[in-house]
């Protein structure tokens, strides 16, 4: 008899990570540019001599820095290898076969995979005319089966936002069994005032869980570091499912690093919300519809055509990532970057 894997997972689908292609930009996996910070360039390097050591198990000095920067209990922070590895354990630690994980459509790639894993059931919610989470839909999607709703503030891929008078609305209706898991991997993008931080709903909700990575503002991506902020009975759960000694010690140490360099993060966060704004103004000239974005990345819903414009932008030096029959996904880099960018968006003719 051959080998026999879980049935179930022949229909998982895969990850699509965007594409790396030697001599054109990456605009693909909303990544930083510019490389880590020198301070964080330096702390990985003297990290190196120690990596014949097994990293601290429970990530203990990086949870107590992130509790208190943020005023929580060290019990309520999970550390893992990326926010991804959170989002697969929070619904390892709340479902079983059967149960159901509400988010909306599109949105990360990442939320069907990690439920499927769990032998839970993705309930799909299409995004409004806006390409915005429609929250209204989502609470008639909530059934006795829901364990968990995913709410992408921004979403990616679009870059829209949901605002804090209705998620206050929402909140307020979701069944206080189920958990909002606010996944905000781009909050440090956010630039409006309305879009609420999610900490001030994990401080006084009991079932909400924020989840933020330093892959994405922070920039290291490669290295794989995340957090979740829940309830303590919850986060002690996610942590045991963690994958003993998943987040490495470089990540630990350079993550550290990383919040010792804020004021520089913030001031590339400010060039990225600049350059945000005039890619998405010229887009809007040569004629795209451009959904409003709060993300380091623009969306535009080409619908039929979005592999195509992929491909034009390819053949013009620019790798993008394409959601087929969708739209595309932009990451703003810097202003040479983005205007190869627009040069090509600017030429395409489909
Ligand atoms: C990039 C991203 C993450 C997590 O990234 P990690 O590198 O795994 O920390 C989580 N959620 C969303 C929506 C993202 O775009």
């Amino acid at each position: 008899m051959s080998v026999q894997t879980r049935p179930d997972l022949g229909s998982l689908p895969a990850y699509v990570a965007g594409r790396t292609v030697p001599g054109a930009i990456k605009l693909a996996s909303n990544e930083c540019p510019g490389g880590p910070l020198p301070s964080v360039r330096a702390a990985i390097a003297e990290a190196a001599a120690d990596v014949h050591r097994y990293p601290d198990m429970g990530v203990t000095a990086l949870a107590d820095r992130l509790a208190r920067k943020f005023g929580f209990p060290v019990e309520r922070i999970a550390v893992g290898c990326g926010s991804v590895a959170l989002c697969q354990q929070l619904t390892q630690a709340l479902c079983v076969p059967g149960d159901e994980v509400v988010f909306a459509w599109r949105s990360f790639e990442a939320y069907p995979i990690v439920t499927q894993i769990a032998g839970a059931t993705s309930v799909k919610v299409p995004l409004d005319s806006s390409h915005a989470h429609d929250l209204d839909a989502m609470l008639a999607a909530i059934t006795p089966r829901t364990k968990l709703i995913f709410v992408c503030n921004p979403n990616n891929p679009t870059g829209t936002v949901s605002r804090r008078e209705d998620l206050v609305r929402f909140l307020d209706q979701v069944p206080p069994h189920v958990v909002v898991a606010l996944d905000e991997a781009y909050r440090e993008f956010v630039a409006d005032p309305d879009v609420p931080d999610g900490m001030e709903f994990a401080r006084t909700r009991d079932n909400v869980v924020v989840l933020r990575t330093f892959s994405k503002a922070y920039g290291l991506a490669g290295l794989r570091v995340g957090y979740l902020v829940g309830p303590e009975s919850l986060t002690e759960m996610v942590r045991r499912v963690y994958i003993p000694f998943s987040v490495n010690s470089l990540a630990q140490i350079a993550a550290m690093a990383s919040l010792d360099a804020e004021d520089e993060m913030r001031e590339r966060c400010a060039e990225i919300i600049t350059e945000r704004q005039r890619v998405a103004d010229e887009l809007t000239a040569a004629g795209y519809e451009v959904p409003e974005t709060q993300a380091n990345f623009v969306w535009l819903p080409l619908g039929e055509k979005a592999l195509e414009f992929a491909e034009h932008s390819l053949a013009n030096k620019v790798v993008v990532r394409a959601f087929a029959g969708d739209g595309v996904r932009i990451t703003i880099s810097t202003r040479a970057e983005n205007d190869a960018f627009l040069q090509a968006a600017c030429s395409f003719t489909g």
